[in-house]
């Protein structure tokens, strides 16, 4: 059993002060209490609990940064994506496990203590699955996670057609292919992976790459209540496509088809209008906000303020890795808000009005549901994920409790994140993981590999 103390605490109901934390060798919170003495415990100042990462292709790490060039004519979207398929292509799942661990521990060391894997490259360099272990590439990018020692529901994808009416699949996405009975074979090659800190969920890619009859196939293979991710309405091409398909837009699509409850997480919903925005809100399920990842490609602004007051639930992902830090997303969900309609302090509700505090709990309840996962809260069951904050950098330095989150998500660009811990192990101590240069030094074998093609 072990126990730290903290001056002040974020716990579910706000923050608390000479708040004792306690935990077992199971990595899981056996006691939170409140105005307690300090005793021989460890002690912080500011201590929040580590926020989920609900959305990441771990793979394209790799190729953050090398997208920002102008191609022929109006670059989109779509581009960037012909670029991650030629990556895609020559990745190996030595590659994916290398790339994985590096991606991970970046996030444990900006706050993240969990993180949804959305995993599609299942297939070898020809388009076979992989023998004898036909979950492969997603034991690897496990295997990462385990390396540094975050929590980690993984989604095998279901990657059927190329674009909405069932189309063939281009060559290009056939190390992605997968029907139900292959994400089937994948999920059950997986159960031995489950722990306190490894889930298991699926993903069907997006309307676009699986028809509504495949994703019922699939939901009817899988086991209860696990986490069920889908791309939804990320880009106007993709609603515009619908529509003509199905004659409905793709929230409305999937809401009409497919019964869409809270172990669901639609990513992006990017592009919404009122009657998706309050069924999705009445579904109960998340959405998953990646916004550095939808301003880098140009997606558009999510309507938080529309989603908010119709009681909608949302996370935030790092998608495709340009950040991998918590607080640039929540700074950027934020300020497109701000820049958008014209005024200041937009993430607040009757009862919380500070924006630090509403962006963080409201994100770390989102995440826990789409993770599938007893994480998210300091509070008994849950898991020991915890960030202690650098209350000596000037920036919170003096800092009181009411403004602590506001000081770490809205100042500065330095890491104010000390130590993490994460299933009750400490994995980055005064902004170090141990294992941060020998992670490193594959990484960069890595993309030196990659980067000739
Ligand atoms: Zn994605």
């Amino acid at each position: 059993m072990s126990s730290l103390f903290a001056r002040h605490a974020l716990l579910p109901d706000g923050w608390h002060d000479d708040v004792l934390v306690e935990w077992d060798d199971s990595g899981a919170i056996t006691a939170v209490t409140a105005g307690a003495e300090q005793g021989g415990s460890a002690a912080a100042r500011f201590v929040i609990p580590g926020m989920v990462n609900l959305h990441s292709h771990s793979f394209q790490r790799a190729l953050a940064g090398m997208t920002e060039k102008a191609g022929e004519g109006q670059d989109s979207f779509w581009t960037w994506r012909d670029l991650m398929y030629r990556f895609a292509r020559h990745i190996t799942p030595q590659h994916m496990e290398a790339i994985a661990a590096q991606l991970y521990i970046e996030c444990l060391r900006h706050g993240y203590t969990s993180v949804c894997e959305f995993h599609y490259i299942q297939r070898d360099p020809n388009g076979e699955m992989y023998v004898p272990r036909p979950a492969e590439t997603a034991h690897r990018v496990i295997a990462g996670a385990r390396t540094a020692g975050i929590g980690i529901t993984m989604l095998p994808v279901l990657y059927t057609h190329s674009g909405f009416g069932e189309l063939p699949l281009k060559a290009e996405q056939l190390r992605f292919r997968t029907d139900a009975r292959d994400v089937a074979r994948i999920i059950d090659a997986l159960e031995c992976e489950r722990s306190a800190q490894v889930e298991v969920g699926v993903a069907p890619h997006s309307l676009r790459a699986a028809s509504i009859g495949e994703i019922w196939r699939v939901l009817d293979a899988m086991p209860q209540g696990r986490p069920v991710h889908i791309h939804i309405a990320e880009q106007q091409a993709e609603v515009d496509q619908s529509l003509a398909y199905s004659g409905r837009r793709p929230v409305r699509y999937l809401l009409d088809e497919i019964r869409v409850d809270q172990r669901w997480c639609l990513v992006h919903a990017t592009h919404l209008e009122a009657d998706e925005i309050a069924g999705i809100a009445s579904s109960g399920a998340v959405v998953g906000i990646c916004p550095t990842t939808e301003a880098n490609l140009g997606d558009g602004l999510f309507p938080l303020t529309q989603f908010m007051q119709a009681g909608g639930r949302f996370g935030i992902g790092s998608d495709s890795h340009v950040s991998q830090s918590p607080v640039e997303e929540l700074r950027w969900l934020e300020y497109g808000q701000r820049l958008v309609h014209q005024r200041r302090n937009i993430s607040v509700d009757g009862s919380e009005r500070n924006v630090g505090d509403y962006l963080w709990q409201r994100a770390l309840e989102g995440g826990a549901q789409a993770s599938g996962r007893p994480v998210g809260q300091l509070a008994a069951g849950k898991r020991a994920d915890l960030l202690v904050l650098d209350d000596d950098h000037p920036n919170l330095y003096g800092i009181e409790r009411a403004d602590a989150l506001g000081a770490f998500i809205f100042s500065g660009n330095d890491n104010l994140v000390r130590h993490v811990m994460c299933g009750g192990q400490w994995v980055v101590r005064d902004g170090r993981h141990a294992e941060q240069e020998a992670v490193a030094q594959r990484f960069k074998e890595t993309v030196a590999e990659l980067r000739r093609f």
